[in-house]
């Protein structure tokens, strides 16, 4: 008998296959060469036939060159920061590949010249907030932040209510990030009480801005009360909210919620917001406030550095003129109909043999705003050992766990992802 390994195809042939040959072209040839050296070695380990090795590189080819995978998120975290917050529209998308390669972002097709880079984007940010004076765009709400205080704080103070010392998540805190531009932070107030007057009390020739931060991923409850942004604007300083989640206005679902124009009605000199949570655009920092201000922080040398690529500039435009993004699609689903579907899925699965059950569940919005709100929702629920096979498969599914079951959330899930879904459980059978 002769040695089993020599009918090991060799790396020329393997690349020549239609298949892999494609995808080589699409994925790059090191990429591809690196799966099949992969599969040639677990062949000569015998973990595989030597005429599985063709079968074995197709069934590892990515589908994008990216290490990044598509994941549905089943958790039932509406904007769930670990999944990378809000999934895109389908406009959203189009407009990203549209402007991937060379476009007009800083360049006008009528005269030949440069142009405001990012106008048509500006332009939709100030038609959906018209209560806004001027509007810009950074790499995120932190990177609002920091400019705000760069540009009207330096050396000076911030003051905010202590209530309001807020930490956004893997460590970072808002007032060490404030305090990083060398802006000193002014305290008042408590925890759980801070009044108008212990603003009033802190003002003076050194105050940069009053901050008021929206504590969107938490509540203090009980004996609580805080002064709101229009019992600030008489202080004589400039006074800056951080909604945080991107509401441009207010929602009847999320009364609690602060939004950008109620901000600025009450007489906010500048609004900062997310652009990838609640509005369910791209990762941005929308900023929005008096002409003047806003000049100044388009100004200031570090502008530059905070300042958007062409592919968020194109998502955020299409977020904003488009169709309703999956983020308030997936708010506004009505529980009846979640029920409708976990029911269908759940029998479906049943008769493919999976031990599967719809069940209530609750979704929350997420870290990215309203704490506290509980959105009725439906699951469809199966053993917890398929929470691991799920992860893995293509796409991956995250659920999660409750009392020995996976919960598959469907309010998160888009209705056209159920077959996708159904799929992806049954593999897991
Ligand atoms: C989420 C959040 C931030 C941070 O926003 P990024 O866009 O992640 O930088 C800041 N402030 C508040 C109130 C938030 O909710």
């Amino acid at each position: 008998m002769g040695d089993p390994r020599r009918a090991i195809p060799r790396t020329d042939a393997v690349l020549a296959e239609p298949r892999i040959a494609k995808a080589a072209e699409t994925l790059g040839r090191d990429l591809v060469k690196s799966l099949v050296a992969a599969a040639q070695q677990r062949a000569r380990a015998g973990e595989i036939e030597p005429g599985e090795v063709v079968a074995e590189v197709v069934a590892r080819l990515p589908a994008t060159v990216s290490s990044l995978r598509p994941v549905l998120n089943a958790t039932g975290v509406l904007v769930h920061t670990n999944l990378g917050r809000a999934p895109l529209s389908a406009a959203a998308l189009d407009a990203i590949v549209a402007a991937g390669g060379a476009t007009d972002v800083e360049f006008s097709l009528e005269t030949g010249e440069r142009a405001k880079r990012g106008r048509g984007t500006l332009a939709a940010l100030a038609e959906a907030v018209p209560r806004a004076a001027a509007v810009h765009v950074v790499n995120n709400n932190a990177a609002a932040l920091l400019l705000c205080a760069l540009t009207l704080a330096p050396g000076k103070e911030i003051v905010v209510s202590r209530g309001e010392l807020v930490e956004i998540g893997d460590g970072f805190r808002i007032p060490d990030l404030l305090a990083s531009t060398g802006a000193r932070l002014r305290e008042v107030g408590t925890t759980n009480r801070t009044s108008a007057r212990d603003y009033a009390a802190a003002i003076g020739p050194d105050t940069g801005f009053v901050l008021k931060i929206h504590p969107s991923n938490y509540r203090v409850t009980g004996f609580t009360s805080e002064a709101g942004v229009a019992e600030l604007t008489g202080l004589g300083v400039p006074v800056v909210a951080d909604v945080g989640s991107g509401l441009l206005a207010p929602h009847p679902l999320l009364p609690d919620e602060p939004d950008v124009t109620t901000a600025l009605a009450d007489g906010a000199s500048l609004v900062t917001a997310s652009g990838d949570k609640l509005l369910g655009g791209p990762q941005a920092g929308l900023l929005f406030g008096d002409a003047e201000l806003v000049q100044r922080l388009r100004r200031h040398p570090a502008a530059r550095a905070l300042r958007v690529d062409k592919l968020t500039l194109a998502a955020l435009e299409a977020t904003l003129r488009g169709p309703e993004t999956p983020v308030r699609a997936a708010l506004s689903a009505e529980v009846g109909d979640l029920q409708k579907r976990a029911e269908t899925l759940a029998a479906s699965l049943r008769s493919a043999g999976v031990d599967a059950e719809a069940v209530d569940s609750t979704a929350v919005v997420g870290g990215g705003g309203a704490p506290g709100v509980e959105l009725p929702s439906a699951a469809v629920a199966v053993p917890a050992r398929y929470a691991e096979a799920l992860r893995s498969g293509e796409p991956a599914v995250v659920g999660r766990i409750v009392r020995d079951r996976c919960l598959l959330d469907l309010r998160t899930v888009p209705p056209a992802d159920d077959a996708t879904l159904r799929e992806a459980v049954r593999r897991c059978g």
